[in-house]
């Protein structure tokens, strides 16, 4: 995707503007509407743009501008699926939501991101990454009365999820990337049906794909969920050898004051790895040497050249300015190491 090496990216999402949605509150809705509304989510991205190279970020991503919700505002577009009628789901087993339900057959009537990429391509000669939901991770946001199958379900969304990327691919994406936090709860699925679906959307691209699995955003829900995990998150020890026989070429986990162990990313040696060295549970902002050091004992696990320094999720709930000044820790945490290898590497 670039020759940098510790090309740093975010994961996801960036704080909205306020004019265009309410600040610090997750999938809030639109401040504009109609024409408004488009011309409001450009400038956003725009800005997010704007910010992401400034900060020198090397990977560029819309930071989600034009979307409310990272799996629904997919879902929203697809045929077979009511949204008028709701039903209350637990979703990944935490928390109650209500969510639309699936009524028919469920396809792609048009593309979703697709002139929203061509725009984000417009911006920057960087290359960009473009985020779609995962295929487990959708049908655990949804009711279904059609299908009576969670892998039938996961099995359609992966063959429109594969069209959808080739899109983004043909518009000019270099990295395409599917959010599964789904990965770390159910486990059985995921062995059964879940790669296998994961690898049918990732099907035949030529961009560079990425799984992303985490704990989720710094919401109370998930914040309760992580209190009862104990003091070793070990989650990732069930997806990690299946990714490393998977096509998927890089895997993004959270890292940075999680209770993940750092040794756990040797299960995945030979794929890329894109570390979370920022919290975005926290409005503290990360020294660039807290960064720097997560990025150390990580290379005890992960080749040099296969490593992006990355943020542990979306930073859509915090404030802009704190979102804005971690991008700028990232980057600084990832010179320093930069030039540390640099150092190692040259003739004394
Ligand atoms: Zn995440």
């Amino acid at each position: 995707m670039t020759n940098t090496l510790l090309p740093t990216s975010i994961v996801g999402s960036l704080p909205k503007p306020a004019w265009l949605a309410q600040p610090e509150v997750l999938w809030s809705p639109w401040e504009l509407s109609g024409d408004a509304l488009v011309e409001g989510k450009q400038d956003a991205l725009r800005a997010a743009v704007h910010e992401q190279r400034r900060r020198g970020l090397d990977i560029i991503s819309d930071g989600e501008q034009t979307r409310q919700h990272f799996v629904t505002t997919f879902i929203e577009h697809l045929d077979g699926v009511d949204f008028s009628r709701r039903e209350t789901v637990r979703i990944r087993d935490r928390y109650d939501a209500s969510v639309p339900t699936v009524v028919g057959a469920v396809s792609r009537r048009q593309p979703v991101f697709v002139d929203d990429a061509v725009f984000l391509r417009e911006q920057t000669d960087q290359p960009i990454k473009w985020a779609l939901p995962g295929p487990m991770t959708m049908i655990d946001t949804l009711a279904d009365r059609h299908y009576a199958s969670r892998e039938k379900l996961a099995w359609e969304f992966a063959t429109i999820l594969n069209q959808e990327a080739r899109e983004l691919e043909a518009a000019g994406v270099d990295v395409i990337q599917f959010d599964e936090p789904a990965f770390n709860v159910f486990f059985d699925e995921m062995k059964d049906w879940g790669i296998a679906a994961l690898e049918r959307a990732a099907e035949g691209l030529r961009a560079e794909t990425v799984v992303h699995i985490c704990y989720g955003y710094g919401i109370k829900a998930n914040n309760d969920w992580k209190a009862t995990l104990g003091d070793e998150w070990r989650q990732y020890e069930e997806s990690f050898p299946l990714l490393q026989r998977s096509t998927i070429d890089v895997v993004s986990l959270e890292s940075h004051h999680s209770h993940v162990p750092l040794e756990l990313i040797e299960l995945v040696r030979g794929k890329k790895v894109m570390l979370g060295a920022i919290d975005v549970a926290s409005d503290e902002i990360e020294s660039p040497e807290d960064v720097a050091d997560t990025l150390r004992r990580a290379l005890a696990f992960v080749d040099a050249d296969k490593l992006i320094p990355s943020t542990n999720c979306g930073m859509a709930p915090l404030p802009r300015g704190v979102a804005h000044d971690k991008l700028s820790a990232l980057v600084a945490g990832a010179d320093i190491v930069r030039s540390e290898l640099a150092g190692s590497d040259a003739p004394r």
